[in-house]
């Protein structure tokens, strides 16, 4: 008996190509059926050994033995009028839980927003993912299959143009190692073959994390959850802007190296009555003087908790303050509201630490 057949099985999922190699030639097989399997795996999405043609029967049988494709499993899907699917997803690497995964179809693309922490610690007051805390970081396996279940559920209906957004639950930068070793594989034109240039990484604002993502050679865009026009504020919607306060943030954002035609997307989530006047505008306009930046702004959706929807006329203010002083500023279409997929705010009445219920 091999050594892998004695220990326990092993997941190939979130392996990257050097790491399957180095797996098949621990089993005395070439090392390029590692990449055959990487391929089969994350571009054609075979997750059967079975159905992996390209290798030999006996390979076939012994990986189905010795070695699993641990994918996240449906436990609920919930449909929006306007297409939008909220996934309920049971990942069982370590401690079981549950997260989200939202796939958004488009006229030319579908945009798959997906979770890089069970629960999270963050604790922005405008979130439900932090009423729960955080139950786990995910591994990388977790989050590259939430975007080949996404894809594989929805296969019939596929554009060219697939986007990724990090953006579900989780602060992406708190699980740094597993979110870049994911990255990897979804941006690999042998992978996935998602380009840099469609996915977007969002951070409440982890200046080391966002140093740390400046030096890396394959990254996402990058998308900072603002929310506030000075620090007094943020401190009272986000307590982690004590640990990073907007001039350290902003720091942080002018020292980072974007490439041609690359801007930085501040995300500003509009609170009624709390963050949303005019003076905030001309605040933000302040804040965000000399960098490459977009705004996008997200009118607060109805929810569990205690903050107004902003009125459409200073949603719209706020908007041509932007734009008149020179930031491009959008309004987001806030996709899926019937089943609370705005970003920060995805409904979980399956809460992240309750086991799959299938
Ligand atoms: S908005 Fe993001 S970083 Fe803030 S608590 Fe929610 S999931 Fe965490």
């Amino acid at each position: 008996m091999s050594p892998q057949a004695a220990n326990a099985v092993v997941n190939l999922l979130g392996k990257s190509a050097e790491e399957l190699r180095v797996f098949l030639e621990s089993l005395g097989e070439p090392g390029y059926r590692g990449a055959q399997i990487y391929r089969a795996l994350y571009a054609e999405r075979r997750f059967d050994f079975a159905a992996m043609t390209n290798l030999p029967a006996a390979l076939r049988e012994r990986l189905s033995r010795e070695a699993s494709i641990a994918l996240p499993q449906i436990v609920r899907r919930h449909r929006s009028s306007d297409g939008t699917v909220r996934y309920v997803l049971a990942i069982g690497e370590g401690k079981a839980a549950n997260v989200e995964t939202v796939f958004m179809p488009e006229e030319n693309r579908q945009t798959i927003c997906i979770s890089t922490q069970a629960g999270c610690a963050v604790d922005c007051r405008f979130c439900l993912t932090a009423t729960l805390g955080l139950v786990r970081n995910l591994t990388a396996g977790e989050i590259v299959g939430q975007v080949l279940v996404a894809l594989e559920d929805n296969r019939a209906a596929l554009k060219p143009q697939t986007n990724i957004v990090l953006m579900g639950q989780g602060e992406p930068l708190l699980n740094f190692n597993a979110v870049m070793a994911a990255l990897r594989i979804l941006l690999d034109p042998k992978g996935v073959a998602i380009a840099p240039r469609h996915a977007a990484l969002s951070t409440s604002g982890i200046v080391p994390g966002i140093e740390r993502l400046a030096r890396e050679k394959v990254r996402p865009n990058l998308a900072i959850s603002l929310n506030a026009s000075s620090n007094e504020q943020r401190d009272k919607i986000m307590p982690i802007n004590r640990k990073y306060p907007l001039e350290k943030l902003l720091e942080a954002c002018r020292n980072y190296p974007l490439r041609p035609r690359e801007w930085l997307l501040f995300e500003y989530v509009l609170l009624g009555g709390f963050n949303d006047s005019p003076e905030d505008a001309h605040r933000v306009v302040r804040l965000l003087a000399n960098l490459r930046a977009k705004v996008n702004l997200i009118p607060w959706n109805p929810g569990d908790l205690p903050h107004k929807r902003p009125d459409p006329r200073r949603v719209e203010e706020f908007q041509r303050v932007l734009i008149e002083k020179g930031v491009p500023c959008f309004i987001r279409d806030s996709r899926g509201q019937d089943v609370m997929a705005a970003c920060g705010q995805l409904a979980l009445a399956e809460s992240a630490a309750s086991p799959a219920s299938a």
